[in-house]
């Protein structure tokens, strides 16, 4: 099969990635910054590209809303619906947009696929998806739990039931995808039945500049008694918050090495990070029953040890207990870092967001 040419298109930048979905490997990559202008991003993409034809475009879209629950086929209504989400996340669905627009001017004969963050989530139930807030503005604006990194986490549920030798359809799994921006989510027969973030990726995990959960009220009082602005405030939680408000510090590997040079800053946010995990483990162990296998993912769940240790420790009493051993291993496929006869297998499984999406849309066109 020729290759998918996956797009991720943001306000300033274009990400590209030519994949061969036969061998899932990774032909050429790229990344254009500084874009000011899309048509010309693409017509730099496609002179690095050089000399090939793909066979269809997958975009990444962040915001699907309520209505999409798969990869659709891109076309003028699509585009603005796309458009019409913007106000759910508006640093992300413009920079799509325009993304998409450059993409179909570029290759106006190809078939283009988007592909939402949010889709994998639209299997959640009432109960998890629905906040206790006047249904009234609930409706009429939109809000509910509609939950992200959707693409990535359904990539590595098929990964964890392949892995396990499993049908995904009796999969019962937690995955914990911690990478800048982290996310749990709750997978019963494979499918997501909740998950950590919510009306945007601003709600649930500690993050690298994003607060995760806090108090609601937190943001009213610092408008009345900081006098802060809700533009403030609302930079403040994504951008000045999680391990960068905690520490200074956004990236977990300096967090790490200053823990273990004994600053207590970087120590407590450690515990803040890895028990704001462990609430969630607990609240997913109860809402989905016994589990499989409970799964790291992304940055720092597929590369920090102390993290994914201090993650684990305690949870004995719920079959869950790592192989110090096997867990200092590194490696770049799927594996197993659990006791030998543990009830529920700890596993290491790689993501890969960009393959995802190609397959997706390599299924897709089938
Ligand atoms: P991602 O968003 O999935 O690319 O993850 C990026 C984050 O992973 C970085 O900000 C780091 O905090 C974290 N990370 C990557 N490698 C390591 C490592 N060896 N140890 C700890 N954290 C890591």
């Amino acid at each position: 099969m020729r290759p998918i040419l996956v797009i991720n298109s943001g306000s300033s930048s274009l990400k590209y990635q030519l994949v061969d979905v036969d061998s899932s490997v990774a032909l050429q990559s790229g990344l254009i910054e500084r874009v000011t202008d899309h048509a010309m991003a693409f017509k730099q993409m496609i002179q690095e590209l050089g000399d090939v034809s793909p066979l269809a475009i997958g975009h990444r879209v962040v915001h699907g809303g309520s209505e999409f629950s798969k990869p659709v086929i891109i076309d003028n209504a699509v585009i603005a619906r796309i458009k019409e989400l913007s106000s759910l996340a508006p640093l992300h669905n413009p920079g799509h947009v325009a993304g998409i627009e450059g993409a179909v001017a570029a290759f106006p004969e190809l078939v283009q696929v988007a592909v939402f963050d949010t889709a994998f989530h639209q299997t959640m139930p009432v109960e998890s998806y629905r906040y206790a807030i006047d249904q009234k503005l609930a409706d009429e604006y939109g809000i509910r739990r509609y939950g992200f990194h959707g693409t990535s986490h359904a990539f590595v549920a098929q990964k964890t039931a392949e892995f396990l030798g499993k049908d995904l359809s009796e999969l019962n799994a937690i995955i914990l995808h911690l990478g800048n921006g982290a996310s749990a989510s709750a997978i019963k027969n494979g499918e997501s039945i909740n998950t950590s973030m919510g009306l945007t990726p601003l709600q649930g995990l500690v993050m690298g500049t994003r607060s995760g959960d806090i108090d609601p009220a937190i943001v009213a009082y610092l408008e009345r008694v900081a006098k802060m602005s809700i533009d403030e405030v609302d930079a403040s939680l994504n951008k000045n918050a999680g391990l960068k408000g905690l520490t200074g510090d956004s990236d977990l590997r300096d967090v790490e090495s200053r823990a273990k040079a004994g600053d207590q800053v970087a120590i407590d946010a450690l515990a803040v990070y890895s028990m704001r995990i462990k609430h969630y483990i607990g609240a997913y162990l109860a809402q989905i029953g016994p589990i499989d296998a409970l799964v790291f993912t992304a940055g720092v769940g597929e590369n920090s040890v102390e993290m994914r240790s201090q993650i684990t420790s305690g949870l004995e009493h719920l079959g869950i207990k790592i192989d110090a051993a096997k867990n200092q291993l590194r490696d770049k496929s799927a594996r197993e870092i659990s006791v030998e006869g543990a009830s529920v297998k700890v596993l290491v499984v790689p993501t890969n967001e960009e393959l995802a999406i190609a397959l997706q849309t390599a299924e897709f066109l089938s």
